[in-house]
């Protein structure tokens, strides 16, 4: 299982000559982002300075990982590669797809039945392929990979937006999508803009009920669910080394809810500890040799207004807890101020339950944080109010709490252990106390409360805080409850206070588990065979896409003008369609349905050039299909904005969509069209999406010349005969274009593989 820890002398081998020779090139003092990009430069040579938010730039990552609702749509992509092995050392991992109901024992064994054959799946795609294969009940990926894979220094990609959470053991790592994860599989560079840098400098130590999360819920204040986009994040100062690792593990996964490609943090005393407790001593040791690599130079922290592009200072001393929310994690309210605003809002104030876990918050320490609280009311005979629900981070994690007692405090207080896995965190979550829409409250220490996340229901308020703060909501049943500074009535009619919580950063007698769930792959994979029934309907092997005849696109048809924001979850919806992730053609059935078209303003309602009949989207592409027609998707600004999932592009390129023509993209939507063999382009002059009618067909008259910086020239010709002909630009560059040719990025690795 274990990393490889001659892959890690090499990266800091590199990082001791490739930092030195980045600070000439930057011609500055260095921050710890800038190190590690500079040096898993794809060419390996960091003589060029790149400019912060325009430069795209080539990297070379040390490892990948990938969940289980992501992998599969990223292995059957890798599996067409034609590789033997992947190229970078990877991980699987089964934490999405386990439903919270019953407890541990009994979800466990439900999930095993329903998704046995996803399972399944990916255990022999990973055996086969050199992929390390973490077990259904093995944990969650972002913690598992922390106490496994994350080291301080390195570079990680993840098909999941909460991969960032590897920046607390000082990495740089980044949730991409399955396309981007199978290219570095598949031994080629991840492209990524040189990002912009925001430093968070953090100074005190936090006190009392204060803890490591309530320094992301502030920082979502400050900078918003849009604020770090393009930016890394990189936290230093004294009250930094007042952290533990797994603390700053949970600063940097919420990073995701602000919108940041990543965040991190300077190696120090508290990853050493980590590392050591983990079982991985000679990590330390290499990283102690090359300290001063593994994080910003001290003249960046001295004077960081002078070298990031925007600085934010947070006193721990003084920072209060917060809870943030409902419906957006930015919405932070010091606890205390809460029931004023709730009331004043409406939102309920009796809390129905408390959640603890999910990646952010599921750590050995969390779970002792909260469990001193649940303890301290066993103790003062305070039966809690709400129910309460346990998501421990790893079976490693699960295990020593459980030796160590936390989780009887829990059981104690009538807590249900869940699965380690994600449950309600992902909507994984068969509640039992309410069903339908009923307006009601719950509080959890995860990352992400939008409406509908944690059980479907649009009328739950989620709202964020760390475990303990939670642990004490639940408790008194009450959004309103301040443990700071109000009493609680036990079952002896008393008035009791509830203390700050303590804490115990790693466990005392060491970590343990008996069996951790990990399954190693073979040396060699080459006679495994991958399990996928035919009859399937949540797996399906993928057919190569057609490549391009190299002649003109004349005749196609418009399948829809998407009228405004047209996100990934508009062109490829999530929740029930999660289950299909690994099948495209059933999940093309939800392809663009919640697009809005814009001649009716409906969605999933369009006018079949065929028929001249209103219909679904892809019922009315299916005929287009079958016809053989070739269609056109029409599109408005930012088109494809949203997750990085590559089913986005994937399902009009299955369904024989050809073009997709917008005001503008959002980048990662039109690499993954560029990847799957679209032609991606957008109007040259705004005003001309205007000019596109209903029933109009388009002649792409000079495709055949597609070359780089070249504009096409398109025909628009309208139901009464007329036309108008309008240029479209594209950002196509050489190789793009032999992706286009080819049919798809894949199918040209596979001929360069042959
Ligand atoms: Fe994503 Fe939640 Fe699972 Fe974390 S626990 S990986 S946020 S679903």
């Amino acid at each position: 299982m274990a990393f490889d820890i001659d892959m890690i002398k090499k990266v800091y081998q590199q990082m001791d000559e490739r930092v030195k020779k980045a600070r000439e090139a930057v011609g500055t003092p260095l921050t710890l982002s800038e190190k590690i990009l500079y040096s898993h430069l794809w060419d390996g040579d960091p003589s060029k300075k790149l400019e912060r938010g325009k430069d795209y730039v080539n990297f070379a990552p040390d490892r990948i990982a990938c969940q289980d609702a992501t992998a599969q749509m990223a292995l059957l992509q890798f599996m067409q590669a034609g590789k033997e092995q992947v190229a970078v050392p990877t991980t699987v991992h089964c934490d999405h797809l386990i439903q919270a109901k019953q407890g541990a024992k009994k979800d466990l064994e439900r999930a095993n039945e329903t998704s046995n054959e996803v399972f399944d799946f990916l255990e022999s795609v990973s055996n086969k392929y050199g992929i390390g294969f973490w077990r259904p009940g093995a944990g969650i990926i972002h913690q598992v990979v922390l106490e496994n894979y994350a080291f301080p220094g390195g570079m990680m990609i993840g098909t999941d937006s909460h991969t960032v959470n590897a920046g607390g053991l000082g990495m740089v790592a980044v949730g991409v999508g399955g396309a981007d994860a199978v290219d570095v599989m598949a031994g080629m560079p991840w492209e990524l803009k040189f990002p912009k840098l925001i430093g968070v400098k953090l100074t005190g130590n936090p006190q009392g009920w204060t803890a490591a999360k309530d320094v992301i819920l502030k920082v979502a204040q400050i900078l918003t669910v849009k604020g770090g986009t393009g930016c890394i994040v990189e936290y230093f100062g004294e009250g930094a080394k007042n952290l533990s690792c797994t603390g700053k593990g949970t600063i940097c996964n919420m990073g995701a809810e602000i919108g940041a490609t990543t965040s991190t943090f300077g190696y120090d005393d508290s990853m050493e500890r980590f590392l050591r407790a983990t079982d991985r001593n000679d990590i330390a040791d290499e990283a102690n040799k090359i300290r001063e690599h593994l994080t910003g130079d001290q003249e960046v922290y001295d004077n960081p207004e002078k070298y990031f592009d925007q600085v934010i200072e947070i006193d721990l001393s003084t920072l209060r807890p917060h809870l943030n929310g409902p419906f957006t994690p930015d919405l932070a309210t010091p606890v205390g101020e809460l029931g004023e605003k709730a009331k004043k809002n409406d939102w309920p104030i009796k809390v129905d339950w408390g959640l603890i876990g999910s990646c952010t918050n599921s750590s050995y320490e969390d779970l002792t944080r909260a469990a001193s609280i649940a303890q301290q009311a066993v103790d003062k005979k305070l039966k809690p109010k709400s129910d309460f629900g346990i998501n421990p981070g790893s079976e490693q994690i699960r295990f020593t709490a459980e030796r160590d007692g936390l989780l009887k405090v829990f059981e104690d207080l009538g807590a249900t252990i869940f699965t380690n896995a994600c449950g309600p965190c992902i909507g994984q979550w068969d509640r039992s106390d309410r069903k339908g829409d009923e307006k009601n409250t719950i509080v959890h220490s995860f990352n992400r409360n939008f409406s509908k996340r944690a059980d479907g229901n649009p009328n739950t308020h989620a709202f964020v805080g760390s475990p303990e703060m939670v642990a004490a909501i639940a408790i008194s049943g009450r959004l309103d409850f301040d443990p700071m500074n109000d009493t609680l009535i036990n079952e002896d009619g008393e008035e009791v206070k509830l203390e700050a919580p303590k804490g115990i950063e790693l466990p005392p007698l060491g970590f343990d588990v008996e069996e951790n769930g990990y399954v190693k792959p073979e040396e060699d994979g080459s006679h495994v065979q991958v399990k996928v029934a035919e009859d399937s309907n949540r797996l399906q092997l993928l057919e190569p896409f057609d490549p391009w005849d190299g002649e003109n696109l004349i005749g196609a048809k418009l399948l829809i003008k998407a009228h405004g924001k047209c996100t990934t979850d508009h062109i490829s919806m999530a929740g029930p369609w999660l289950k299909y992730r690994g099948h495209l053609d059933n999940i093309s059935d939800n392809c663009l349905i919640g697009a809005v078209n814009a001649f009716n303003k409906q969605t999933n309602f369009v006018k079949s050039q065929i028929t001249g009949e209103y219909d679904a989207v892809p019922k009315t592409q299916r005929q287009y299909k079958a016809e053989g027609i070739p269609t056109v998707v029409v599109g408005d600004h930012n088109y494809g904005e949203g997750s990085s999932r590559e089913h986005a592009a994937m399902e009009p390129r299955h369904l024989g969509v050809r073009v997709v023509l917008v005001k503008s993209f959002a980048r990662i939507h039109e690499t993954n069209l560029k990847k799957q063999g679209m032609l991606g382009i957008t109007f040259q002059n705004e005003d001309d999406y205007d000019l596109i009618q209903e029933d109009d067909t388009f002649n792409f008259i000079d495709l055949k010349d597609f070359a780089e910086d070249k504009p096409l020239t398109i025909e628009v010709v309208h139901a009464d005969g007329t036309k108008d002909t309008i240029k479209a630009n594209h950002t196509y560059n050489e190789t793009q274009i032999g992706w286009y040719k080819e049919g798809s990025a894949l199918n040209m690795i596979k001929k360069m593989n042959k």
